[in-house]
């Protein structure tokens, strides 16, 4: 350390600590009377938020919520939620927002492994939490969220239902100080092996990442998808890192805020529409699945502008979601990483090039933003340069990732090897700063010596026009190592096989985008891609779909 000249004790001086609780004094201090919007059923004021994030604090202080404890929550994306996001942390609490898609045995696993306390319910989950209460080790209450009339539910300990205790509780909560650095929050990793692990955020990361991703989306002219005028709906769950963080960013600018309860495609259309949502944010396969709804179709999204991450970014989506007056910008994060860490942001001169560059572009992973350092390393620790053509794993520094996993000692420092957060993600970084993902490394194919990188494929194969969905996985082969497979989701009507593919790809070897290696030998048509509970390619399941075809000699695959 460097011996500088720190700060002199000030013994009357307020020590300012980061806390949640000035994110929500900004926002409504710009905008009283903006709305916050829950489906079609229910909208309120910012003044009348502050209000109920005061009575939560009182129902929840009054039910015995003591700083320090965890409490639950299972909903979906809801107002409810957001005063949730700050009320719990505001107390002192930890938020642990329940991944409510897990399968019932590893929601169990999380909750007692969480040590929570305090479980808030969702109606809709009373039979899911009712089949594993009797195995939970540390829950004392329940709370009941509806969207009914129902004032009671067969839930064991309930302390009553959310909106006639926050109707007879106090508007007023006189929140304290305490430490920065505080556990605010924590959730689990949807890791596609072992028990999912427990990341934890404190008042101070948050507080940060909130600032830095504001700056990112409302400052930076290539970027600018968000202002303070602009309507606000999540379309990734909120249990799935925080919706991304972004409610809190858009608490802190008093923006309009609209969330759709349960994602039916039809409802988030009508709500896009209706409430004039201008800034969203999902995974790729939720946006696919957004433009296939019925009504999307003859819609045109006009204004709407989205951030796209948790998965690469293809062109074929870009440009279809552009068809529909949608302008989309990648970014890239992970659960251990709060998640905000690139987006996609075109200086001078990428924006003077062609279209064709500038798509390029936008859909890589993009550039780190403030407070964030990402560098390239091989298996030894030894950096790689920025030249865009090593490979290596991502790694990071900012002050916003998880310092380690919950109860998991181990697994933290092998997260945090070299003192850099390991991505498991294999990326270039080129001489602009602009990181591009090219694999996770478990998913890199290695046939016959080569390295394939399967999102490559996936971009290139999604060009072709009769393809609707792609996924492509390394699958064992006697004398290759591994050969790519390619899954297909067509469009309505067209038709392609393995021979078809393989000439839509000729020409990107030809042009030396890819090796002849990384034509897929084995095409599979399939009326639906095997997914993981926020949405993405299921990549393991689809290797132990593909081992049963194999094995049964399935009619739908085509061989070259
Ligand atoms: P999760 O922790 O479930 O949010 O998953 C994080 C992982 O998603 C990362 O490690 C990447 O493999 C992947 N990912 C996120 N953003 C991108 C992106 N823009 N391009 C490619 N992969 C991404």
């Amino acid at each position: 350390m460097l011996q500088t000249r720190l700060l002199p004790p000030a013994d009357n001086a307020h020590t300012y600590p980061l806390l949640i609780k000035s994110l929500l004094l900004s926002g409504s201090r710009y905008e009283k009377t903006r709305e916050i919007v829950y489906r079609d059923k229910l909208r309120y004021s910012y003044a009348s938020f502050t209000e109920r994030v005061a009575r939560l604090a009182n129902v929840l202080s009054e039910a015995g919520v003591r700083a320090g404890d965890t409490v639950a929550v299972m909903d979906w994306d809801s107002h409810r939620y957001l005063e949730c996001m700050f009320a719990i942390p505001m107390l002192g609490a930890v938020l642990h927002t329940i991944n409510i898609r897990l399968s019932p045995e590893q929601i169990l696993y999380t909750m007692n492994h969480a040590e929570d306390r305090f479980v808030l319910v969702n109606s809709d989950f009373v039979p899911l939490y009712n089949g594993i209460q009797q195995q939970l080790e540390t829950v004392q209450k329940t709370l009941l969220l509806t969207d009914g009339q129902e004032k009671t539910a067969n839930l064991p300990n309930l302390v009553g239902e959310y909106e006639s205790l926050l109707a007879a509780a106090s508007p007023h909560y006189d929140f304290a100080d305490f430490d920065e650095n505080s556990v605010a929050t924590t959730f689990y990793t949807t890791g596609t092996t072992g028990n999912p692990k427990g990341v934890y955020f404190s008042h101070r990361q948050l507080v940060l990442h909130t600032l830095a991703m504001a700056a990112t989306l409302s400052s930076l002219d290539s970027i600018r998808l968000l202002g303070s005028d602009d309507v606000y709906m999540p379309i990734t769950p909120m249990f799935h890192v925080h919706a991304w963080g972004v409610p809190y960013v858009a608490t802190l600018l008093g923006i309009k805020q609209v969330y759709p309860g349960r994602y039916e495609p039809d409802m988030l259309c009508r709500l896009i529409r209706e409430e004039r949502v201008s800034f969203s944010h999902c995974v790729p396969t939720i946006l696919q699945m957004l433009l296939s709804a019925p009504g999307a179709q003859g819609y045109n999204f006009g204004g709407l502008k989205m951030i796209i991450g948790g998965s690469a970014l293809n062109r074929a989506l870009y440009e279809a979601a552009l068809a529909k007056g949608i302008q989309l910008t990648a970014a890239y994060g992970m659960s251990e990483t709060c998640p905000l860490i690139s987006c996609a942001y075109l200086n001078e001169e990428l924006r003077a090039g062609s279209e064709g560059e500038r798509i390029t572009y936008r859909i890589k992973a993009g550039i780190p933003v403030p407070l964030v350092e990402a560098a390239i390393m091989d298996a030894d620790g030894r950096r790689q340069p920025h030249d865009g053509e090593s490979q290596g794993e991502l790694v990071l520094r900012a002050p916003w990732l998880t310092q380690s996993y919950f109860r998991e000692a181990e697994e933290g420092e092998e997260l945090w090897a070299h003192g850099w957060l390991h991505t498991g993600d294999v990326a270039t970084i080129d001489g602009m700063g602009f990181i591009e993902i090219r694999d996770r490394i478990k998913d890199v194919i290695k046939t016959g010596g080569e390295w394939i990188s399967s999102l490559e494929l996936e971009d290139l194969i999604s060009r072709h026009p009769a393809v609707r969905e792609v996924a492509v996985v390394g699958v064992a082969d006697p004398q290759w190592g591994e050969r790519p497979f390619a899954l297909l989701v067509l469009h309505d009507g067209q038709a392609l096989d393995a021979k078809g593919l393989k000439e839509h790809l000729k020409p990107f070897v030809e042009q030396g985008n890819i090796n002849k290696w990384a034509i897929p030998s084995q095409v599979a048509l399939v009326t639906e891609i095997p997914k993981t509970s926020v949405g993405k390619l299921d990549k393991k399941r689809i290797r132990v779909e593909i081992a049963q075809w194999q094995e049964a000699g399935s009619a739908f695959l085509s061989t070259l």
